[in-house]
């Protein structure tokens, strides 16, 4: 199987080439024809299944096809996800010239919010300081946001996590697309899934 057998656009699988993803891995091979089927994903993944370009290669396809607004936003429990999640984006975003922000704590919040006005593609963040930017950012919203990842749910909700993506979640469209990644499937994950996922087909691997 290539990633051309999976739905994906030539410029994305030339990027694929590039970075010397030339197999699909399994969470790849289930994820993508899924998404590109524009259905919500329950993934249940480890980190290292390869499920990054499982959820950034049909957004990045859905942005080519039609871009427009702030287009998908990424949660993830820290810092250094966000980085590895947001270089990924790049990386397969290179043929196609995807602009990707990182909004996490600690950094200075007057850079970000510059990084947010000159309006990105993709976010990638903690969802503390995406919180944090929803409320003291002017001119910055969410409301045309298609896409909405939250990566590593367990962590994220084992790190209390959860009160801000409740808001987050109250200021994002209800129409659109929403993948949730974990290792384990724990109450507080279902909960999160019910709160925030349309008839999501379960992918596991
Ligand atoms: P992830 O689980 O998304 O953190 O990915 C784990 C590692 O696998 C990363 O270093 C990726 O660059 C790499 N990777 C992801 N998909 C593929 C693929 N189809 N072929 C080869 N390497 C891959």
């Amino acid at each position: 199987v290539t990633f051309e057998d999976l739905g994906c656009l030539p410029s994305l699988c030339e990027a694929c080439r590039l970075v010397k993803y030339i197999t699909p891995t399994e969470i790849q091979r289930e994820a993508i024809p899924v998404a590109l089927e524009g259905k919500d994903i329950i993934g249940l993944a480890q980190t290292g299944s390869g499920k990054t370009a499982a959820f950034a290669l049909p957004i990045l396809q859905a942005l080519w096809e039609k871009p427009q607004g702030l287009f998908a936003c990424v949660m993830a429990p820290t810092r250094e996800l966000a980085y590895q999640i947001s270089e990924t984006f790049e990386s397969l975003g290179s043929t196609i010239g995807v602009r990707c922000a990182v909004i996490v704590g600690g950094m200075d919040m007057m850079s970000q919010a510059i990084a947010l006005s000159k309006k990105p593609h993709i976010i990638v963040c903690t969802p503390g300081r995406l919180a944090d930017h929803l409320e003291n950012t002017k001119g910055f919203n969410l409301r045309q946001l298609k896409y909405l990842v939250m990566d590593e749910a367990d962590r994220l909700l084992d790190m209390d996590f959860g009160p801000k993506i409740d808001q987050i979640l109250k200021v994002i469209p209800k129409e659109r697309h929403t993948y949730l990644f974990s290792a384990t499937m724990t109450t507080k994950v279902q909960k999160l899934q019910r709160a925030s996922l349309n008839n999501p087909v379960k992918v596991e691997v």
